[in-house]
């Protein structure tokens, strides 16, 4: 990082201060207090063993183009460290980039929370996995996940020495222990379950590749998508994911590959704890599976988490079928589609049908202290110009509403008020969802049973296509 990014720095700090009318200003104060943070890191970045991203010959500029090609994701924003090196595009202005450079939000000490609840975001690793501490930085996360390489190509060149260098030495200066709380998402092409032996052998090299990766990066958890029968028998299928993972741990050491529950019905594996114990029960070496549980996936399979009785029986429900030993991350969402919908539609935490008091539950578990909670929550907003634009202020302020409700009571009247606030910001959106989901269920139980419904004409007449 270029000194002139620290005196930029230095700028606004004074700039920021210079506005803090009251001194008192519990907010400017922590303004100034952040953007000193900042200050200190990014001179830490000068002194250390950091990538330079800013480097300006040639010759970088057409390498790291072709790397932010080959590893971008869906995420096109690069985040506070990475400029967009992309020939011709436009340069960011001074505003934008001292506004790139603020913190959303400061992360939380852990110690100051009455659960050490570890809440972060998939953040994006555009421009080199080195960026994606940065970007969880950025948005105050205490965790976070990450594409390891192009999740939508199967060819992806090796991982540069330069991004592992600087993964290690960043996540090293912002103390975060990757080992236990970064949470990389497989690839969604990768099928474990593939039946076709050039196929799997595909799937197998690209899932096999991540693993690599991970090892080099010192992470130790890995999460995928089970995978889909594609219409073979359910047990074969999971044989062969099984079998997969077998061959996958003894061609690496330490880390632990985390299956992800599923929302969706059909050929889908792992929409149910039965299918996770079912592969778990086939992996000869345990202590490198795991599972992760998906809030919103749970609930639109139909486990249940909004009231504290019904979370009870969820998370024994998993202890019995799966083991509580085996659980080890989360995916923090909140739904969009009705209870046992099995539709994967994720929501702003608090606006969706599962609702803040799920929520309320998952942060007051103490078993669920020191796992990756990691959002992946919509945060795109139509821009200005009406274009989409992605606001991290949305991941920034959702972090700290989830750990603001450890140790909140739920009856007091700062809940009640959250809780109705993010319901009705969600209502439309939840009563769009919930006629297609019932327009469905009309269809379905038309063509079921077509002759005695005939009473659900009325309703399958205006159906329309989803
Ligand atoms: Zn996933
Ligand atoms: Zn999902």
């Amino acid at each position: 990082m270029p000194p002139r990014q620290s005196s930029r720095l230095k700028k606004a700090i004074a700039d920021t201060a210079a506005s803090v009318s009251t001194p008192t200003n519990g907010t400017s104060k922590s303004k100034v207090a952040n953007l000193k943070a900042e200050l200190k890191a990014t001179e830490g970045d000068i002194k250390g063993d950091v990538p330079s991203v800013t480097e300006d010959t040639k010759s970088s500029k057409k390498r790291k183009a072709d790397k932010i090609e080959d590893e971008e994701e869906d995420d096109n924003e690069a985040g506070p460290v990475a400029e967009k090196p992309k020939a011709g595009k436009k340069r960011k202005t001074a505003k934008e980039k001292t506004e790139d450079l603020m913190a959303l939000a400061k992360r939380t000490i852990i110690s100051t929370l009455k659960r050490s609840m570890y809440i972060g975001a998939h953040v994006s690793s555009a421009g080199g996995v080195h960026n994606s501490i940065n970007n969880a930085v950025h948005i105050g996360a205490n965790a976070f996940a990450l594409f390891l390489k192009s999740q939508r190509k199967w060819t992806n060149p090796p991982i540069a020495q330069e991004a592992v260098d600087g993964f290690q030495s960043l996540s090293k200066q912002h103390k975060f222990e990757v080992h236990k709380h970064c949470l990389p998402h497989g690839s969604y092409l990768v099928n474990l379950a593939q039946a076709e032996k050039e196929k799997a052998d595909q799937a197998y090299n690209s899932f096999l590749d991540d693993l690599k990766r991970c090892e080099s990066l010192g992470i130790k958890l890995y999460n995928f998508h089970p995978g889909n029968t594609n219409g073979d028998s359910r047990p074969a299928a999971i044989g062969r994911i099984a079998a997969q993972l077998n061959k996958a741990h003894k061609a690496t050491s330490t880390v632990i590959t985390v299956l992800e529950n599923m929302a969706g019905q059909g050929n889908v594996i792992g929409s149910t704890f039965e299918d996770l114990r079912d592969i778990i029960e086939l992996v000869e070496d345990k202590s490198r599976v795991g599972v992760c549980i998906d809030t919103c996936h749970a609930f639109a399979a139909g486990y249940d988490l909004r009231s504290p009785e019904a979370f009870e029986e969820t998370v024994s429900k998993f202890n019995n079928i799966v083991g509580a030993k085996y659980l080890k991350a989360f995916h923090i969402n909140d739904s969009k589609a009705p209870f046992d919908s099995h539709r994967d539609l994720h929501a702003n935490i608090g606006t969706g049908f599962l609702g803040l008091r799920a929520f309320h539950n998952v942060m007051n578990h103490a078993a669920f202290q020191d796992m990756p909670m990691v959002l992946e929550t919509p945060i795109d907003r139509k821009g200005p110009d009406g274009k989409t634009v992605e606001d991290k202020q949305i991941w920034a302020d959702e972090i700290k509403l989830l750990e603001s409700l450890i140790g909140m009571d739920p009856e007091s009247d700062e809940f009640k008020a959250l809780d109705k606030r993010l319901q009705e910001q969600g209502a439309s959106e939840r009563d769009k969802i919930q006629d297609q989901v019932d327009r469905k269920s009309a269809k379905d139980a038309k063509k079921a049973a077509p002759k005695k419904r005939g009473r659900k004409k009325a309703a399958a007449s205006d159906e329309d296509s989803e």
